[in-house]
């Protein structure tokens, strides 16, 4: 392969006003974390552009690197010559003859100056370099309307960057930008997408989930823990915090008193209640699910509406109104998908009513609410919350240990602490 670097944009600057600096100094130090791995590559930052120089490594690992920083909006492979125009000819036909080898293709050239003193402008760039390549490739015309190929050449700091095709990167801001959110994260197919979404437009995420072992199994914890190793490869530093919160008193006081149609309604009333105070506890800005209108039972405006009061802080449910097949699409996308649809209940699942309402009255919640303490019971859960760090090569195998992810996490910490200690 001729390209030698990779050109990495990061789209218009005016828009970000006076949070420009920040922007970039949180961009550089993303990119530069995900390269840290690949031996011999050098990065380099201007205030407009970055440039990854190659130095042989493959550049497949270090796309693969770049589609997991959020922030980033495309990047060409390119090869990079000193901008004497003889060097830009015979680099031009060099690109174009690995390019073009078999079949006949239309072409055009384009080219923009940055350098502005440069002695020739655009159009004669253009110009010389396009009648180059055609009178030494015998495979090439011009189609200036509509090319099959285009070559671009890029003229700035005394350099040239020729490429031939833009991609898009992940977009967004980058991740971390704007301030923590708690991701109630189920291990179903939405709610690690929403996780994704929302580190796209610039939220790091912690984690919180519901398990209520052993009236569920330790696959369905596994199965988080799993899920979050993915997602991990998104966020700052590779790592994500999970809080695994024990439900099983509260899920059992669910069973025993509430009415078989509000028996969803209100568990997830006393989750919103959990993940607000936690929320609070690890100064997270905002709640993020995956919750899609209409999905279930529980996604009815009505049943939203009813569940949402007994929070004050944003909820993001950057799903609200997706179709479950982009969903999906983006699940395969970030690798999560095999995971989730792995078979194991989890709480909101291992029973369901028959007929659950999908428009809940509020003060029936409230009444089925009063037949236990349950504020008691959502404080216990705060303070016994497992928080565990997960980044993206660790190997945490919940099975190995107990029936209950309480006990688990308590042999899985012991554990650690002694052989730290040692
Ligand atoms: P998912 O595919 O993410 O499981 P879903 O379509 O199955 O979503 P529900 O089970 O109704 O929908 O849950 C809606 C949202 O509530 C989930 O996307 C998730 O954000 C949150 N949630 C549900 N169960 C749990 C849980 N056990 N722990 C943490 N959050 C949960
Ligand atoms: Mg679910």
């Amino acid at each position: 392969m001729i390209y030698n670097e990779i050109l990495v944009r990061f789209g218009d600057l005016t828009l970000k006003g006076k949070n420009q600096n920040t922007f970039l100094r949180s961009l550089f130090k993303l990119v530069d974390k995900k390269m840290e791995e690949l031996d011999g590559i050098l990065v380099e930052h201007t205030h407009d552009r970055i440039f990854i120089h190659l130095n042989g490594v493959d550049h497949n690992l270090v796309l693969e690197r770049l589609n997991r920083v959020s922030g980033l909006s495309s990047y060409s492979l390119v090869v990079e010559c000193n901008d004497d125009i003889n060097t830009i000819k015979e680099t031009a036909l060099a690109l174009m003859q690995e390019v073009v080898v078999d079949k006949p293709v239309t072409f055009k050239v384009d080219t923009k100056r940055a350098n502005k003193q440069y002695p020739l402008h655009s159009m004669e760039i253009t110009k010389i370099v396009s009648g180059y390549v055609l009178s030494h490739h015998n495979l090439l015309k011009v189609d200036v309307h509509n090319p099959e190929v285009e070559l671009f050449l890029e003229v700035r700091g005394g350099k040239c960057y020729l490429y031939n095709t833009t991609i898009r990167a992940m977009g967004g801001y980058p991740v971390g930008i704007a301030g923590k959110g708690l991701l109630m994260l189920s291990g179903g197919i939405d709610s690690p997408v929403a996780g994704y979404m929302a580190m796209k437009q610039g939220i790091q995420i912690e984690a919180i989930h519901f398990e209520s072992t052993p009236l569920t199994s330790i696959e369905s914890a596994q199965k988080v823990v799993d899920l979050v190793k993915k997602m991990a490869l998104y966020a700052p530093n590779d790592k994500i915090m999970v809080h695994m919160i024990p439900f099983k008193e509260i899920h059992q006081a669910i069973l025993e008193y509430v009415d078989d149609s509000y028996i969803i309604t209100v568990m997830r009333r006393m989750m919103y209640r959990i993940a607000t105070k936690m929320a609070e506890k690890h100064k997270c800005l905002c709640l993020v699910n995956g919750e899609s209108v209409g999905q279930v039972a529980s996604q009815t405006l009505g049943s939203m509406h009813c569940i949402n009061s007994v929070t004050n802080i944003p909820v993001l449910r950057p799903l609200v109104t997706f179709d479950k097949q982009d969903i999906i699409a983006i699940s395969k996308k970030i690798d999560c998908y095999d995971l989730s649809i792995k078979p194991f209940q989890d709480c909101c699942t291992v029973y369901l009513p028959k007929n659950p309402t999908t428009n809940p009255h509020e003060g029936k919640a409230q009444h089925y609410e009063s037949l236990f303490d349950f504020e008691k019971m959502v404080d216990w859960a705060v303070e016994n919350s497992n928080d565990i760090v997960i980044d993206a090569s660790s190997d945490l195998d919940l099975s190995m240990y107990g029936l209950e992810v309480r006990d688990v996490l308590k042999e899985y910490w012991e554990e650690r602490k002694n052989s730290e200690s040692k």
